[in-house]
């Protein structure tokens, strides 16, 4: 069957470029002549137009999540110029998913910010433990060295009640 001087089969090939206006222009028409007058080469076109017009939408979501994280991200640490600060704090005024990102992105970074503290705090910790043993330990030295001298100081004894 030729329609627009090409057969069905001929189309086939031809309908990726065409969506993608990958043709030359006697082409795109030749091409554009058969689908008018084939219902099963226009209704192949037409599903691959919607997947390809879905899966852009989904490329421009991406692409809108990372740019919008990206700037999210730079507003937190300070590392943008006054103009993007101040695009960045309008969009997060207005666009829901800018306040929602935001708000996340906080969460995880007092997340972060605890997580190190209490790193920190347990090496204290450890180290307040370390001093309190070596304490305990000196003054069971000390209470050990009074008690075998005390018999030969009494008056010592007061002093000895101190430590016991
Ligand atoms: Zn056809």
């Amino acid at each position: 069957m030729l329609k627009g001087n090409l057969n069905c089969s001929e189309i086939n090939k031809y309908l990726i470029r065409y969506i993608n206006f990958d043709l030359k222009r006697s082409d795109m028409a030749r091409v554009a002549i058969h689908l008018r007058n084939c219902p099963k080469c226009m209704e192949k076109y037409s599903v691959i137009l919607k997947r390809k017009n879905e899966l852009r939408k989904v490329f421009i979501e991406i692409e809108k999540k990372l740019r919008m994280q990206n700037e999210i991200s730079s507003y937190i640490d300070n590392e943008c110029d006054k103009e993007s600060k101040f695009i960045t704090e309008a969009m997060i005024i207005c666009d829901e998913d800018y306040k929602n990102e935001l708000n996340l992105m906080n969460l995880i970074k007092e997340k972060i910010e605890r997580t190190k503290e209490e790193i920190i705090n347990n090496k204290k910790t450890n180290y307040t433990q370390k001093i309190l043993a070596k304490e305990r330990r000196k003054k069971f030295e000390r209470i050990k060295f009074l008690k075998k001298i005390i018999p030969l100081f009494p008056r010592l004894r007061r002093e000895f009640a101190k430590f016991v």
